[in-house]
Formats: structure tokens, sequence, C-alpha cells
């Protein structure tokens, strides 16, 4: 499922969204977008959170729990589980806070092994690959690395 609403910038957004729409085409897989940019509210939802990750990660999995839910599905993931860069200890907490809370279940599994074939793989599917995490926060913090 895609549901992106605080990558930065609105181009990133694009270039993200289109590669999903590719890996849909090449593979048949079907995606569920709700494709809806909201840095509003991420400015506004992480105004009153002490971590900016918690809020934006827990708005996901909710989003994605609740329509989950609306399909009849019994469990929900998350591509993060795959990330190297995420606090995994962060989305198991979080995934099974939403999920007691929407009545599903969230599945885990530490799938970091797999990255680098992930990245191989989008390189041979000519696929974009995204170079931070996604907000306006990490794409500061991944220039600031650059320049570093
Ligand atoms: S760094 Fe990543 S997880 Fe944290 S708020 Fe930004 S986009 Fe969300």
């Amino acid at each position: 499922m895609w549901f992106n609403p605080n990558i930065h910038p609105f181009k990133e957004y694009e270039s993200r969204f289109s590669a999903l729409k590719r890996y849909e085409e090449k593979t048949g897989h079907d995606v569920i977008y709700i494709d809806i940019y909201d840095l509003e509210g991420f400015l506004e939802g992480i105004s009153e959170m002490e971590s900016r990750c918690n809020f934006c990660i827990e708005w996901r999995f909710r989003k994605t729990a609740v329509e989950c839910v609306k399909r009849g599905f019994d469990s929900f993931s998350s591509t993060l589980i795959l990330s190297p860069y995420q606090d995994h200890d962060r989305l198991k907490r979080l995934g099974k806070k939403v999920a007691k809370e929407e009545g599903i279940e969230f599945i885990y599994e530490d799938m970091r092994d797999g990255f680098e074939e992930h990245h191989q793989l989008a390189d041979e599917m000519n696929l974009y690959k995204q170079g931070y995490c996604g907000c306006i926060f990490s794409e500061k913090e991944r220039y600031q690395k650059d320049l570093k």
C-alpha cells in the first residue's frame, strides 16, 4: 500500500510514487494507493510529539491498518522492516500498538539482511531508489551529511 504523505519535496513524492506504479506494472502485484500529500498534517502532528519518527510511523501504520481492516485483511506489515536505518524496536512496538487498537495483526520479521538484494533488484528493474528516509528533516540531514 502507498501512503507517504510527508515525503519532501513534492517532486520526490512523485518520483517514489511513479517508481511504485512501474513496479506494479512490471510485477503484476496489486497496490492500494492512498494518494494524499499532507505536509501541513505532518508538521502539525510532530509539533505535539517528542519524536517526529514516532508520529510519522504511527500515522502510516494507523492508515494502513484501518485500510486493511476495511478491506477484510487479517494482518499488515511494512516495507520499513527491510531498512537498516530504522529503529526496529520502535517498528515492533508501534506496529503492535496500532494492530491491537485496530483489531488486526502486525507482521514483523527482521528483513535487514535483504536490504542489499532489494537495491540490486531495483537496479535490475531500473526503478528509482530513494536516497533518504523521506521527510523534510531527513532530506536536510542527508545533504548535511554529504557536505561533511
Ligand atoms: S526520518 Fe523517516 S521515519 Fe522519521 S519522520 Fe522523517 S520520514 Fe518519518
